[in-house]
This record gives structure tokens, sequence and C-alpha cells, in this order.
């Protein structure tokens, strides 16, 4: 009779040990559960192995097409315009602009894709960049844009092609991503949607470039360039540096679309100053031209965008320039309940799930839009402390059986005020 082994062939040691709990036995020897932990990540790191414990998907072999990845595009079942922006008003609140902009660029985007040659005319790339504080709606716009069409979106951080020290290389590894997305169908991939968030993160940081030499962003905008123009690009299907050996697949960037955001910090001082300018330069006498000085966003031109330190090749490259808004307080009651997607009808469908009824008072929703005005902590806070008045019932009602629960002003009060975060959510 083979007797049970005791000990991992690899480490030496025996359940009991450490965090060693299991062996499993083969025909020659014995593994334990953390030297399995320890090959899963070496597999996954060379890509033979998915996060999920699956083979991944072999991306040089020709795939059936997957849900979600298909495109099929024709000129009646394109929305229109105000459909698009009709979708987006159900999940967006306000940002007309961007809305509006969004709508006529992605809808002439894909005009141009099915255009027909045979004339002189090419429809040339309509790629966008959205310019507004952040947590006003840029990735949702973005997100949300991909959603209507059914194409591969994903989301890239300027920074992160900043902070690499090759950059050609990260930037390719942008398209891996999408190819990810897209479940390697390169034709799906080569229509999709690629969000490039923070690209005021890589402005050089100032408008002449002979005063300062700051070559790392104006490098990854150069590496940029032909990528929003279109372009062929050999993409790690597997990302990054670490797997040497991996096959490249070709992607031509000519059809993807580019929607760029960024916060642009301190732009609207260059808007004020360029209005002074030409209020005062150009004809004094019309000094009565009003400018709304809380809103200075809206005179934004692309001017602006090089005075903050884009290269005029890039902003040549999206030539579609829209802005996002402050969100006041009328916008973020309304973020609370109204989107589609709103954040206590998500709280409603959580608790639903549990076969609770979940009801708020209108003066919960009050005090939580005080609070993350308070705070200042825009659309982003109102999550944050609907959780912290939320997760004690979350954590005690699934398991005590009750089947309603009614959070009253007073509820929602002691609740954030005896929460954790709360400490947090001011200083934030
Ligand atoms: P940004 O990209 O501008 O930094 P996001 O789009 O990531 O901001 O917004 C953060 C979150 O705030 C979103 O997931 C959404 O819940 C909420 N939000 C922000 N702006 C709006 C808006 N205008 N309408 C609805 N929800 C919004």
């Amino acid at each position: 009779m083979i007797e049970k082994r005791n000990v991992c062939a690899f480490c030496g040691r025996s359940p009991g040990m450490d965090n060693i709990v299991t062996l499993v036995d083969g025909a020659f020897a014995a593994i334990c559960n953390v030297c399995v932990g320890h090959v899963a990540s070496v597999l996954i790191e060379q890509g033979i192995l998915q996060v999920d414990g699956t083979a991944p998907i072999d991306p040089t072999q020709e795939n059936e097409q997957e849900d979600g990845a298909e495109v099929s595009l024709s000129m009646d079942k394109l929305p229109k315009p105000d459909d698009i922006k009709g979708t987006l008003d159900e999940y967006i609140i306000g940002q007309d602009n961007a809305k509006r902009r969004l709508a006529v660029a992605v809808y002439n985007h894909y005009k141009r894709i099915m255009q027909k040659g045979g004339d002189d005319i090419e429809i040339e790339k309509s790629n966008i960049i959205m310019v507004g504080p952040t947590g006003t709606g840029k990735t949702l716009l973005a997100r949300t844009i991909a959603k209507v069409l059914d194409v591969p979106f994903t989301i890239v951080d300027a920074t992160v092609l900043t902070e690499a020290g090759y950059v050609g290389e990260d930037i390719e590894s942008l398209l891996t991503r999408l190819l990810q997305v897209a479940n390697y169908n390169v034709e799906a991939a080569e229509r999709g949607i690629v969000f490039i968030d923070e690209i005021d993160k890589i402005a050089r940081k100032g408008d002449n470039p002979s005063i300062t030499r700051d070559v790392s962003g104006e490098g990854v905008q150069q590496g940029l360039l032909k990528l929003l123009e279109g372009t062929v690009v050999n993409v790690p299907p597997q990302g990054g540096r670490k797997h040497p050996d991996q096959k490249m697949i070709q992607v031509n960037t000519k059809n993807i679309l580019f929607i760029c955001g960024g916060a642009f910090d301190g732009i609207e001082r260059k808007i004020a100053r360029r209005l002074n300018t030409r209020v005062i330069g150009y004809a004094a006498q019309r000094t009565t031209l009003t400018v709304d000085r809380d809103s200075l966003l809206q005179y934004i031109s692309p001017i602006d965008l090089k005075a903050f330190g884009l290269i005029p090749e890039i902003i040549g490259r999206l030539p579609v320039l829209t802005y996002l808004l402050p969100l006041d307080r009328a916008a973020l009651r309304k973020i609370l309940t109204e989107p589609r997607n709103a954040i206590t009808k998500q709280y409603v469908k959580l608790f639903a799930m549990d076969d609770i009824c979940l009801r708020f008072d209108d003066a919960v929703y009050e005090y939580i839009v005080d609070k993350a005005m308070e705070f200042h902590l825009g659309a982003r806070g109102l999550r944050a402390i609907v959780e912290a008045i939320m997760i004690d019932a979350m954590y005690g009602m699934p398991s005590s059986g009750e089947k309603t629960l009614h959070v009253t002003l007073e509820y929602a009060k002691e609740k954030l005020e005896q929460s954790e975060e709360i400490n947090y959510l001011k200083s934030a």
C-alpha cells in the first residue's frame, strides 16, 4: 500500500506548518497549497493561466465572436445624435454641452467608418477632449457612449504612460486592454472606444518649450500622436514587457475613437486671461461683454489647452473640445435618485435581493447632499456617505429576518455620525 505523503516536494514543509493546510498528491510527489499558489502566480505572469483559473483564449487563433464584442454597423442601426443624447440623459445629470458634442462626434465617427470611397472627400476622425473637474461625469459619459454603441471600451490613465521609462511600449499596451475586452477580436477592437483619463497630467509645464524641458510629458504626447490619428500598431496581447516571446497582434487605430478627459486644474485662469486680453486689446469700448466668471470653462478654446501645455499636434488630433461644469447642489440631489443607475436605486436592489423593502425619506436625500457639499466630496462622495449610513443594516439584516427598513433622517444622522468613515470623509 502506498503511504499518504506528508511533505511537500517543493518546500519540504508539512500541513500545520506556516500556512500549509493541505497537500495535493501526485504520482511521484505531493505539493502543498502554498506552493500551488506560487506556481499559479508564475503561470499567470507568463500568460498561461488567467486570474480566474482558466486558460486564456489564445489570441493568435481565430475565435468565435462573443457577446458584447460584436460590431455590426449600418446607417439604419446607428442611433441618431438625439437618441444618443437621450440615452446619456438617462444616466448622466446635466452636462448638456458635453452630451450634445459627444453625441454628434460619435455619430460622425461611425458615419466616417461607414463612408464609401469614390470621391475626394474623406471625413476625418473626431476624437474628443473633455475638460472638467474630477467627479463630474467624464468617465461616465465615455462609458455610457460605449454602452449605447455596444463597442469594446477601455479606460487608460495617461499618468501611467508617463511613469514608464520606455514610452513606446506602454502606449501600445494601451491597446492590449482594448483587445482583451474585445475577447481578442481584432475587428471589434478596431472600432472600439479608448478613454484616456488625466490627459492634463502629460501636459508640458509651460507654454514655451524652450523654457522647460519637460521631456516625459511631451514625449508621451508625441507617442500618442500617431495612435490618435490612425496607425497600425504591434500590440502585445498579454501586455507589457514581461513576455518577450509573445506573438504581436496588429491593430489599426484608424477607426478607434479616442476620448480624452482631464481636470486641467487652473485652466480657468488661462481662459480668464485670454478673455481679458481680448476685451482690452481688441475692442476696449465693448467692455460690456459679460463673462460668467463662475463657469469660465464654457469659454474654453484650443488656445487654452496649448497654454496649459498640450502640444499643438495633439490638440489638432482632438478636434472636438467640450467641457463639464462643477456639479451644484441641485445636480448632486438629482444624481442621488434620478439616473437609471442611481446610487439609492442600487441599494434598494441590494436589499430587495434579501427580500427586504428599503425606503428612504426625502429628508435623508437632502441630508446626504448637504454632507457631500460640506465635505467637498462631489458626486463621488455621495456613494461613500450612503455606504456609511447603510453599513450596519447591510451587515445585520440579511440574518436578522427583518423585512423592511425605513431610513429616516434621525436614522441616517445617527449612523453617519457614529460611522468610522466620517472622519475620513471629513478630511478627504
Ligand atoms: P470624472 O471622470 O469626471 O472624474 P466620473 O465620471 O468617474 O468622474 O464620476 C464619478 C462618479 O460620480 C460616477 O460613477 C457617477 O456615479 C457620479 N457622477 C459624476 N457626475 C455625474 C453626473 N453628471 N451624473 C450622474 N452621475 C454622476
